[in-house]
């Protein structure tokens, strides 16, 4: 029956699986939540108990569950070609067809694609690429990546060091001669002897003085998300992205943005750098919404000019010895092209630009709650901030982590997955969702 064999689904996940972020501490007793089948913006678990998908997957699920045009295409491109190799001056037709139209969605110049698996590699690939660039055109001493703490740009080794989450960095060796880490942007953690109308100074004058110390011949980047997604969801001060850039173009450093999760419509643009931000960035880090999270992929987009340059140095070698088995795979394109043409068809950016303030209107209704430290988001992307005190402190209490802990099962009884980080509950909804899945899920936090 579905009880005994949920039950040995859930055992054999616990003896067989280590999950990401996953422990191996004999003294976790989470048990493993099988999720058996999906529909819309809800999911169901292998004991057939139905939820509110309020965190979209893992804030990739945009057109939401079941859509038999996305899973049509991949089959029908599974049994025309599956695969082949990418590498060097081979290709495929929906890697070429995709290619073309990220560029054409991608803002100013921005018109290169160089396919990846996932965000986490792009974001390798990117910063490999800001080192081949400075390399090829003679500038071999920048190396340095700037960062920032909160910051999360994945999970390769790389990417987990240019990541600056406090609570994932132990029991690694991080390569922090190759990274500098600034300030967090966050304005609700800032330290409290900074009022908040001079927090962006203040983070202005640290990022100069980092230049200054470092050396800006030492230093190739300058790596950001527009708003810090795992790291909570946390909106810069206003000035502050344009202000960063100008700073970056004065000491030729090049701005990379990673809009893995700000993308592909979740602010309600396929692109929010350039929208919401000002900013044109010279390389543009893309996955997760991109192919709607049913298949893998990801991309950096560069910049022509940058493209140029290395073409007018006439390298010795010009080969970007960057790229994987899976790079442009034919089914992960094709998905990703008809993602584009559904999400262009169903005019679902405008959606979220119409639902997106309706969702954070009614989410800042929570702020009456004593436990509720701090409402902040931009449309389809937010989250809650659970505080034990009006105590100041830098990082989470662990009273603030139990409160989000509780608040996340107590969600889970009552239907609703929330995403529990520290003292955060995130929230990412797919880009489908309507007014009143938003009404009974403001109901179920409420
Ligand atoms: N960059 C950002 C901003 C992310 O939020 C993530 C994942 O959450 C990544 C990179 C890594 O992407 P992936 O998990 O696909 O490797």
């Amino acid at each position: 029956d579905i009880s005994n064999e949920s039950k040995e689904l859930k055992r054999n996940d616990q003896a067989y699986l280590l999950h990401p972020w996953g422990s191996l501490s004999e003294n976790t007793n989470d048990e493993p939540m099988i999720i058996e089948s999906a529909n819309g913006v809800y999911v169901t678990d292998s004991d057939r108990n139905q939820y509110l998908d309020a965190i979209g997957g893992m804030w990739c699920m945009t057109l939401g569950y079941g859509n038999e045009d996305l899973a049509l295409t991949m089959q029908e491109q599974a049994v025309r070609m599956p695969y082949y190799t990418p590498f060097g001056s081979m290709s495929n037709i929906p890697a070429v067809q995709l290619a073309k139209k990220l560029a054409a969605l991608a803002p100013g110049d921005l018109n290169i694609v160089h396919y990846t698996n996932s965000g986490s590699t792009a974001v390798d690939s990117a910063i490999r690429f800001c080192h081949y660039y400075f390399n090829a055109t003679g500038k071999e001493s920048k190396k340095i990546i700037l960062s920032r703490k909160d910051a999360y740009h994945g999970s390769t080794y790389l990417g987990a060091s240019l990541s600056g989450k406090a609570w994932d960095r132990t029991c690694f060796q991080y390569m922090d001669t190759l990274v500098h880490h600034l300030s967090s942007p966050h304005s609700y953690r800032r330290p409290p002897h900074i009022a908040e109308e001079n927090f962006c100074n203040y983070l202005l004058n640290e990022m100069e003085e980092a230049i200054q110390q470092l050396g800006a011949d030492n230093i190739a980047c300058f790596i950001a998300e527009p708003i810090l997604a795992s790291g909570g969801v946390i909106v810069p001060p206003n000035g502050y992205h344009q202000r960063a850039q100008e700073l970056m173009k004065r000491h030729n450093i090049l701005f990379v943005s990673d809009e893995v999760v700000t993308g592909f419509g979740r602010l309600g643009h396929f692109f929010s750098s350039n929208i919401h931000f000002g900013l044109d960035p010279d390389i543009i880090i893309t996955a997760k919404g991109l192919t709607s999270g049913y298949a893998p992929l990801g991309a950096i987009i560069l910049s022509e000019h940058l493209a140029r340059e290395i073409k007018e140095t006439h390298l010795k070698n010009p080969v970007f010895t960057n790229g994987y088995t899976y790079s442009g795979h034919p089914i992960a394109c094709a998905v990703a092209l008809k993602n584009i043409e559904l999400m262009e068809k169903m005019a679902l950016c405008e959606h979220v630009r119409s639902i997106g303030p309706y969702f954070i209107e009614r989410l800042q209704e929570l702020e009456k709650y004593p436990i509720v430290g701090d409402i902040r988001g931009h449309h389809l992307m937010a989250c809650i901030e659970f505080r034990a005190s009006n105590a100041y402190s830098p990082i989470p209490t662990l009273e603030d982590i139990a409160i989000a802990q509780a608040v996340d099962t107590h969600c889970q009884r009552l239907g609703l997955l929330v995403r529990p980080y520290e003292s955060l509950c995130i929230l990412s909804p797919p880009l489908i969702i309507n007014e009143q899945q938003i009404d009974s899920m403001i109901n179920i936090l409420q």
